[in-house]
């Protein structure tokens, strides 16, 4: 996988930090998990996190948290012992850990919900008020939906592509966007673009849906 389409530094530190909601944090995590150059650039906030606590409180932070914190994600079986072991089931490689924990399972067993001629979308429980979280799934030649403005937004590619005008992204490309970057994606892959949305407030979503449904049912 090639990624060419990063997290922004702000929200490396606020993920670093800890400050992101929930819906923002699993979007990270899932770019993180697949993502060498950002899992260095979060690895590296904590650590000046970590200096800057030991400064001001004399504490000292374990520059291997994240590496243990990734292993306890990859390795979730480990922690409960006692339960029986499920069916071996081949995780779909689209789908990075933290997310397939999420969902499920692989993207062909999501139970997609209509939304617009040719989008389909998927809402995935966070915490009430942890902002939105869902996977929308658009096809070829659609426009990816408009997100709303203001606050953080995050895209992450599962599968298939899109382009607007800061670019190509495939999989593995997250567009962690400007509010005020003004954009058009299209999805352009021969196939189905499969993306996860995270959003800071919920209510926002209420408006993208209202756009997407507002051509075809004038509401
Ligand atoms: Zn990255």
């Amino acid at each position: 996988m090639s990624i060419h389409h990063h997290l922004d530094d702000a929200t490396i530190m606020a993920y670093a930090a800890g400050t992101l909601r929930e819906a923002l944090c699993v979007a990270v995590a899932a770019h993180v998990a697949i993502c060498p150059r950002c899992r260095a650039a979060v690895r590296a906030a904590e650590a000046a996190g970590g200096a800057l606590l030991e400064e001001i409180d004399a504490v000292s932070l374990d520059a291997d948290a994240l590496d243990r914190a990734m292993a306890r994600i990859e390795t979730p079986a480990a922690a409960r012992p006692a339960m029986p072991e499920p069916a071996p089931r081949p995780r779909d490689p689209r789908v990075p850990a933290p997310l397939a924990r999420l969902i499920g399972g692989g993207l062909d067993e999501v139970r997609w919900r209509w939304l617009a001629p040719g989008v389909r979308s998927y809402e995935i429980p966070v915490t009430p008020g942890a902002g939105s979280l869902r996977l929308l799934r658009i096809a070829p030649g659609k426009a990816v939906p408009e997100h709303g403005h203001g606050g953080t937004e995050l895209t992450l590619i599962l599968s298939g592509s899109y382009s607007d005008v800061t670019g190509h992204y495939g999989p593995g490309d997250v567009a962690d966007l400007d509010e005020d970057v003004e954009h058009a994606p299209v999805v352009d892959s021969p196939e189905d673009c499969i993306c996860l949305v995270a959003t800071e407030s919920p209510t926002r979503f209420k408006g993208l849906i209202g756009r997407l449904l507002q051509p075809y049912f004038r509401i």
